[in-house]
C-alpha cells in the first residue's frame, strides 16, 4: 500500500508523519510512505484499581465480556464522539507508538498527523479530538472530515465538477455525502451503524427468546447470519448465549431471516439518511448520481446484500471498494502525503 513517492514529497528521509482514522469500532493508523500499518479495535482495558490500562485494542477486545470486577473494557469513543477523554487519549498515544517506533525507553520523533473524525461533531469535541491527538503526542494536528476522506481513499474524483455520493457505515455512525469539487455539496451523519445492528440482535434474542447475548457473540451473528435483502439461500444456525429465566447457558436455532428482521430497523434508518441526502443533491449534482452511482465503504457496508437493497431503494448503481474499511484511513493517508508538510496545509485550514 505504500505509495513509493513519499521521500520527495517531505524531503527528509525518516520522517513518520502520519494519518490516523479514530473510528468508533476500529483504529487505523497510515505512515508515510509506507501505507498501513496498524488496524486495531477502539477498545482499552481499565485496571480501575490503578486507572492504568491493561490492555488496548485486540487484546482488549478479547476481554470484553469477560473481566472480573476490577478490569473495566471501555470503548472510549461511542456514536463518532469521545466519551472517555482519558482512555482516547491512552489509546491513541499507544496505537501511534507502536505505529512509528518510539516507545518504552526510546523517545519517539513527534510526528505530524492528520486525524479523520466523523463530519457531524461539534466544535467542542473537534477540540477534544486535537487535544487528545497532542497528548498523544503530535506535533500538529490537521483534522479532517471523513467523507471526504472515504472519498478519497475510494478513489472518487473529488475535485472534479461532477457529484459523487459516498456513505460510510462504521460502528457509531453512518455518514452520507454529496462531493463536488473539492467540497461537501450536502451531507447527513446518522448515529447509527454497526454498534446500533448488534444491540438490535440482543434485543431480538431477549424478546423472541428469553436468551441473553454478549454484544460480541451479537457481532459475530450480524457478520455471519445477517443480511439487509432476501438470500438465494437462507439458512438456520445455532446461537448461544444465556436463558434469562433459568440462568443457564442455553442454543437456540436461528435463521438469517429472523435476523434480517432483527436488523431491519438499523439498515432502514442508515438507507432512509441516503435518500434524505438525496433529497437536498441539487438537481445537476442528482444527475450526475444517477450515473456515477453511491460508493460504500465501512465495516458496516458489508453486510450481506446491503448493497443491492440501496440500489433497489434508490434506483442508483451502488459501488463497493476493495477494502471497504481502510478507505478513510488511505484517503487521510493520501491527503497527508500531497501536502509538502502538514504546518502549509494547516496554515491553509485556518485561512480557510
Ligand atoms: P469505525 O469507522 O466506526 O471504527 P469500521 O468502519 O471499522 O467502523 O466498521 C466497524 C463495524 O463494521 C463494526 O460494527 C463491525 O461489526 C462491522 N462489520 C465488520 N465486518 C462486517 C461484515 N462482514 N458484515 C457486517 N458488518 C461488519
Ligand atoms: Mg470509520
Amino acid at each position: 500500500m505504500a505509495t513509493g513517492r513519499l521521500s520527495n514529497v517531505f524531503g527528509s528521509v525518516g520522517t513518520k508523519d502520519v494519518a490516523v482514522d479514530l473510528g468508533t469500532a476500529n483504529t487505523v493508523v497510515y505512515v508515510a510512505g509506507h501505507g498501513i500499518v496498524l488496524m486495531e479495535p477502539s477498545v482499552v482495558a481499565m485496571n480501575t484499581d490503578t486507572g492504568r490500562p491493561i490492555a488496548l485494542g485486540v487484546e482488549a477486545k478479547r476481554m470484553m465480556g469477560r473481566t472480573p470486577a476490577n478490569i473495566n473494557v471501555i470503548r472510549p469513543l461511542a456514536n463518532g464522539v469521545i466519551t472517555d477523554f482519558d482512555a482516547c487519549e491512552k489509546m491513541l498515544r499507544y496505537f501511534i507508538e507502536k505505529a512509528v517506533g518510539g516507545g518504552r525507553g526510546r523517545k519517539m520523533s513527534r510526528p505530524r498527523m492528520v486525524i479523520c473524525i466523523p463530519s457531524g461533531i461539534s466544535g467542542v469535541e473537534h477540540r477534544a479530538v486535537r487535544d487528545a491527538a497532542e497528548y498523544a503526542g503530535a506535533r500538529e494536528v490537521v483534522i479532517i472530515e471523513e467523507p471526504m476522506a472515504a472519498a478519497i481513499g475510494a478513489g472518487l474524483p473529488v475535485h472534479d465538477p461532477t457529484g459523487n455520493m459516498i456513505l460510510d457505515i462504521g460502528g457509531g455512525t453512518s455518514e452520507v455525502a454529496v462531493i463536488s469539487l473539492g467540497g461537501i455539496v450536502a451531507s447527513h451523519s446518522a448515529k447509527v451503524g454497526g454498534d446500533e445492528m448488534d444491540n438490535s440482535i440482543v434485543a431480538y434474542a431477549k424478546k423472541e427468546y428469553g436468551l441473553a447475548l454478549g454484544l460480541r457473540t451479537a457481532e459475530e451473528i450480524k457478520i455471519r447470519l445477517g443480511s439487509a435483502c432476501r438470500l438465494e439461500e437462507e439458512f438456520e444456525a445455532e446461537i448461544r448465549g444465556r436463558d434469562l429465566d433459568s440462568g443457564l447457558p442455553k442454543t437456540i436455532v436461528t435463521t438469517t431471516e429472523e435476523i434480517r428482521e432483527a436488523l431491519s430497523e438499523p439498515v432502514s434508518t442508515i438507507i432512509d439518511t441516503v435518500k434524505l441526502t438525496l433529497d437536498q443533491t441539487p438537481p445537476e449534482l442528482a444527475g450526475d448520481l444517477m450515473d456515477r452511482g453511491i460508493t460504500i465503504v465501512g465495516g458496516g457496508s458489508q453486510l450481506t446484500g446491503l448493497d443491492h437493497r440501496l440500489s433497489v431503494e434508490t434506483g442508483m448503481p451502488v459501488r463497493t471498494v476493495p477494502n471497504p474499511m481502510h478507505a478513510v484511513v488511505i484517503g487521510s493517508g493520501h491527503y497527508l502525503e500531497a501536502h509538502e508538510s502538514v504546518r502549509s496545509l494547516y496554515a491553509a485550514h485556518k485561512a480557510g
